[in-house]
């Protein structure tokens, strides 16, 4: 299996229950609309109607997936999972559009998840050679499955999702409903988000908090890592831990660019952490200009911070076309570069005679950063200082974000100074490991993508995984 047909997302998950019939699929849907940064690729909802379990899903926005008519036609129920996707390039279908649904005599179940895991080729290639018949390449059919198998042996259904949350690694935030029951497993590193929250008679798990103040919810607590949370009709709502207990790993790329500002993660606020990522950045090198800008939407904060910081004033330098969809995933350099034109162009009053400091989350191909500095001095900019909310990316994530295999990443090839000269910018800085760190110093973060060195581990067929097929 090549990495694009593997789970390899940053996807968005939602699960309601409710003591009563209520609008669990529109509010589902609500959450699932607030999550929408989280994945614009597919967008899907299950839910049990008198029992049976119901499913839409679709390619595309959350709007364009649930009609009114949808959403009146489920417009009460009890229990709902919800789901958006991101995709990497390549892996943009139907069939990979979740929650995912399995109906077994034993059990019936829809499944959301966001991460990736690491060892399911291993587990696919058991599950072939014990005569299971697979119908997709999604991991998340392989949880599924297991969950099924281990209903068969035991008739519990607790102890088979637990069993098969034992058996699965990596990255897992997973809500799962099934006609009486709302579960949400977060894995043992605790990479992904996943909180919960209540609104009336209803109990919620997302993966971020925005997606709970999206429908006036109130914040409960996070889900902890390696802990399945599950809740009955009734309300109920009991905790267990997955065995092997693990570093904790906290993906620090929901803090970068990932989560929405107004989100806070495991107690640590997304906004906050993006302003003293840029007070820091301001620290490490002080440097004079006339404006401090941040590229829109992910480099606002840390502009924001560094403004703060050095008494700067803070000034828009581009106009973001909200049109145009993601640069990033798209298959070729030339492709790429013509998207970032199109979605950014500089403001000419701002920039023309201006010394700037512009300010973004991350430089993975360089592509933004170069075309970006290329905008500003053609509109007249008289120097160019770029700043980056985050340290160099030099290594592959197998958690969950989308970022290259480690040849293709410029801070592989090049120092900071090479890499400056590659953008033509006039300095270059990157936020230091340490200043990411502080954000929260009592949290564990994973930071394998800028040190190769992860909480949880990363065999060598897991790598050469990563390595096959890849066309991003
Ligand atoms: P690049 O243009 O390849 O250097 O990528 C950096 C730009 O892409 C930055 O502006 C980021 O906001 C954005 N970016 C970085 N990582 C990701 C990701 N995993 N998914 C989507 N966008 C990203």
């Amino acid at each position: 299996m090549t990495r694009n047909e593997k789970l390899h997302e940053e996807c968005g998950v939602f699960g309601i229950i409710s003591t009563k019939p209520t609008a669990v699929v529109p509010l589902t849907a609500s959450a699932l609309l607030a999550l929408q940064h989280r994945g614009q690729e597919s967008a899907g909802i299950a839910t049990f109607v008198d029992g049976t379990l119901k499913t839409k899903k679709g390619m595309g926005l959350v709007t364009d997936v649930f009609s009114s008519d949808y959403l009146e036609f489920v417009a009460n129920a009890k229990i709902a999972v919800g789901h958006v996707r991101y995709s990497t390039t390549g892996s943009c279908n139907l069939e990979n559009a979740q929650p995912i649904e399995t109906v077994h005599s034993k059990v019936s179940l829809a499944l959301a998840h966001n991460g990736n895991l690491t060892n399911s080729a291993q587990i696919r290639r058991e599950l072939i050679q014990s005569g299971m018949v697979l119908h997709t390449t999604n991991d998340t059919e392989i949880v599924n499955i297991l969950i099924v198998k281990n209903m068969i042996e035991t008739g519990d259904l607790e102890s088979a999702i637990v069993g098969a949350m034992n058996f699965i690694e990596g990255a897992f935030s997973i809500v799962i409903a099934t006609k009486d029951k709302l579960i949400a497993v977060r894995d043992r590193n605790g990479f992904r988000p996943l909180c919960m929250g209540r609104l009336g008679d209803s109990i919620m798990f997302a993966s971020e908090t925005c997606a709970l103040d999206a429908l006036g919810a109130e914040f409960v607590r996070d889900v902890a890592p390696g802990e399945v949370v599950s809740v009955d009709l009734k309300g109920n709502v009991s905790s267990r831990m997955l065995e092997r207990a693990s570093k904790s790993g906290l993906c620090s790329f929901e803090f970068i660019y990932f989560a929405r500002p107004d989100s806070v993660i495991d107690g640590i606020s997304v906004y906050e952490a993006r302003v003293n990522m840029g007070r820091a950045l301001y620290r490490q090198r002080p440097t004079e200009a006339d404006y401090v800008c941040g590229v829109p939407d992910s480099g606002m904060q840390a502009a924001y911070g560094y403004s703060m910081e050095s008494g700067i004033p803070m000034a828009p330098a581009f106009v973001k076309n909200k049109y145009v969809g993601r640069s990033f995933i798209l298959p070729d350099q030339v492709k790429r570069e013509n998207a970032v034109d199109v979605k950014l162009n500089p403001i000419k009053a701002t920039v023309e005679g201006k010394r700037l400091i512009i300010i973004d989350d991350s430089i993975v191909r360089a592509t933004t950063s170069t075309r970006t500095i290329k905008m500003l001095r053609r509109a007249g900019a008289k120097e160019v200082h770029m700043r980056i909310s985050a340290p160099p990316f030099r290594y592959e994530c197998f958690f969950g974000v989308d970022i290259d295999r480690r040849d293709k990443l410029v801070a592989n090839k090049y120092d900071v100074d090479g890499i400056c000269k590659l953008i033509g910018a006039d300095s270059l800085e990157y936020l230091s490991l340490d200043n990411l760190k502080a954000i929260s110093p009592s949290t564990s973060f994973c930071t394998g993508c800028f040190t190769g060195d992860y909480p949880a581990p990363v065999t060598p067929t897991l790598k050469n995984s990563f390595d096959d097929g890849i066309s991003n």
